[in-house]
């Protein structure tokens, strides 16, 4: 398992609403630019779906897994899942585990000491 890393969002400067990104114009206030943010890329995993007719660009992937976590943070982030499928379970601690081509990879959170 790969380490835990940080996850890249934005936040504005002016109201402080995170946002996903990449955005350089706050949803909420209008503000910009946004300003890039590291938060911890623990959260809880929402939902996910197993990917088997891939789009073009991911054909040589497939079958590959997409999913939905809720990070710490408060914000909702769709990735890819780096674990083994068995894992993948309805409110399981998550952790973001890389970025590739801008696709964040999330796999099983490793036990707090
Ligand atoms: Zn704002």
């Amino acid at each position: 398992m790969l380490e835990n890393t940080e996850f890249v969002a934005v936040r504005c400067p002016t109201c402080g609403m995170l946002d996903v990104g990449p955005s350089s114009i706050c949803r909420s206030c209008g503000s910009n630019p946004m300003g890039e943010i590291r938060v911890a890329g623990t959260g809880r995993l929402v939902s996910w779906t197993v990917i088997r007719r891939a789009p073009t660009r991911f054909k040589g992937q497939a079958p590959y897994v997409v999913m939905v976590a809720d990070l710490d943070c408060g914000l909702r982030v769709t990735g890819r899942w780096a674990g083994e499928m068995e894992a993948l379970t309805s409110g399981v601690t998550v952790c973001c585990v890389g970025n590739q081509q801008e696709i964040v990879f999330f796999d099983l959170a490793k036990e707090r000491q």
